[in-house]
């Protein structure tokens, strides 16, 4: 794909039969130029090795992932995993780096970010944050709420009467992304929707990402679980997947 994307669809390489993007980060935000100006909701999932494990035994989420408009390598894991299996990637596309230039472009564009879920106030918080630090930006609305059905009417008829254009969503892989699949009808203003996971958090400092040393170290997984060591069962899905990968032969 060319840095311009001239619409055409982005190729997708697979890992454990899960779909993962070739593009960069420049051509995330071509594409999402390109989105805003097409018909219906796009969505975008921030795929790191915990999505394709959980995609090997979760049907629903593997259909979601292979039916989302754009897969990005969130998580170094999937870098070293295309390469090994000679299938490369262009570079990492960190979701929590994506919602800054998403929320800057909105900003040059007019465009609407809705921020959904995350814990009590910190999506008022991270709008808080992203005001300041574009005051051009319009926040179309917040609301933490839950991914649980009971809530989706309530959910969707906000974001409906907010005219949001972009919607970010932080309930965790996988219920944001199947939240975004089974709202993508009812949202008729949403052009975008991105399941953002703990980017919120980050943008708030209720969490911190790691230095870029330990990031370009490819260690900010071990960071993380350091910062937020309940995670370590869930991490434990990291040694899972590099083995399946080591396991799965090479093209
Ligand atoms: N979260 C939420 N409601 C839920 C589950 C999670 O608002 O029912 C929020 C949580 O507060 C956090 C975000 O979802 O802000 C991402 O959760 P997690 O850190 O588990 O996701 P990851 O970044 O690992 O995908």
């Amino acid at each position: 794909m060319t840095e311009s994307t001239q619409g055409i669809a982005p190729e997708a390489i697979t890992i454990l039969n899960t779909p993962v993007h070739s593009v960069s980060m420049n051509q995330t935000l071509h594409l999402v130029h390109r989105y805003m100006t097409e018909p219906g909701l796009h969505q975008i999932a921030t795929t790191n090795p915990e999505f394709v494990m959980r995609a090997q035994h979760d049907d629903h989420f593997r259909q979601v992932l292979q039916e989302a408009d754009l897969c990005i390598a969130d998580g170094v894991g999937l870098i070293l995993a295309a390469h090994w299996l000679g299938t490369p990637l262009p570079e990492r596309v960190p979701g929590s780096e994506l919602v800054y230039k998403l929320a800057e472009m909105a900003a040059q564009e007019k465009w609407r970010i809705f921020l959904l879920g995350a814990g009590p106030g910190v999506a008022d918080k991270a709008a808080a944050i992203f005001q300041s630090m574009y005051p051009q930006l319009k926040i179309a609305g917040t609301y933490a709420g839950s991914p649980d059905p009971s809530e989706n009417e309530l959910i969707t008829q906000l974001i409906k009467n907010s005219r949001a254009d972009i919607l970010f969503v932080a309930y965790g892989a996988p219920n944001q992304d199947k939240w975004i699949a089974r709202n993508r009808e009812t949202l008729p203003t949403v052009r975008l929707a991105i399941g953002v996971g703990g980017s919120l958090d980050f943008v708030t400092g209720k969490t911190t990402r790691a230095p870029s040393w330990i990031q370009n170290l490819g260690l900010e997984w071990l960071y993380r679980l350091l910062q937020e060591p309940w995670r370590w069962r869930r991490m434990l899905a990291l040694p899972h997947f590099a083995i399946k990968v080591l396991l799965t032969p090479r093209s």
